[in-house]
């Protein structure tokens, strides 16, 4: 039977882009979503929509790089609906730049939010699921999880591993936990506020961001991996604009 309704949906970096449209789509298939990022307002708004067109939603304040904030995430799921089903490791930043300019600060927090945020995710929700006897992780990645290209190569490198982290855990945890990537191409969001560099920002803009996808066609994908039955395990996505030649 495929489904989505009454499942527990976390999703990470929910306050707007991809995680937003994740959690107002699956809402309003009956899923039971839990909302984190650090802009609680955002969080509030959001979820005042959802619950105001029926949908059954909650929100905390949450930082993916404290690995107890993500523990408390999943505690705080537990709560207020019992279990947990998916979590979304979807937080994640792209500060573009040339890896001569030595924005050392900005790596650090690539790999702080787009991969030690995942692993943080994973080490918090295993357990829950190993004892529950299921569960679905859902990374999203990008394209650049398996493209490389200049002012992406960290950010590129992030992604790289969270698919290969994926993929091991897929082999590891055995047929009750499933494990999928989404690997979008160039969707609408707000993740060109990350580039510091006004340059490299316009540039961006202008050379990869062009007929961009809505951050709902991901949010389909996501919700077609998570309404399989328990014995269908979608490990992997990738969600392309038609017109996208990288
Ligand atoms: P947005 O910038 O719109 O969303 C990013 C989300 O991540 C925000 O909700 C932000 O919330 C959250 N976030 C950032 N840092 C943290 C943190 N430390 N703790 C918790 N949450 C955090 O961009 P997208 O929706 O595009 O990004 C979502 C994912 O999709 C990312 O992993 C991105 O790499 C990936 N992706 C996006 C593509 C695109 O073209 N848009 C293409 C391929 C992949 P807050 O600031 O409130 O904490």
């Amino acid at each position: 039977m495929l489904n989505i309704k009454d499942k527990v949906v976390l999703i990470t970096g929910a306050s707007s882009g991809i995680g937003e449209a994740t959690a107002r789509f699956l809402a309003a298939k009956g899923a039971k979503v839990v909302l984190g990022a650090r802009r609680i307002e955002n969080l509030q708004t959001i979820a005042a929509e959802i619950q105001a067109a029926g949908g059954v939603v909650c929100f905390t304040a949450l930082d993916v790089t404290q690995k107890e904030q993500l523990i408390e995430f999943l505690q705080f799921a537990q709560t207020q609906f019992g279990r947990v089903d998916v979590l979304v490791n979807n937080a994640g930043l792209m500060p573009l730049s040339l890896i001569e300019d030595l924005k050392v600060e900005e790596w650090d927090k690539m790999i702080d939010v787009n991969l030690k945020g995942v692993l943080y995710g994973i080490a918090a929700a295993l357990p829950i699921f190993q004892a529950q006897n299921s569960g679905h992780f859902v990374n999203i990645t990008s394209i650049a999880d398996r493209w490389i290209g200049p002012t992406a190569t960290i950010y590129c490198a992030t992604k790289h591993a969270v698919r290969v982290i994926s993929e091991g855990l897929r082999q590891e945890v055995g047929s009750n936990i499933r494990v999928t990537i989404i690997a979008p191409g160039a969707t609408e969001s707000e993740l060109p506020n990350t580039i510091s560099d006004p340059e490299m920002k316009k540039a961006a803009i202008e050379q990869f961001r062009i007929d961009l996808l809505p951050a709902e066609a991901i949010a389909h994908a996501i919700a077609y991996a998570v309404e399989q039955p328990a014995n269908v395990d979608v490990n992997e996505i990738v969600v392309r604009p038609s017109a996208q030649k990288y």
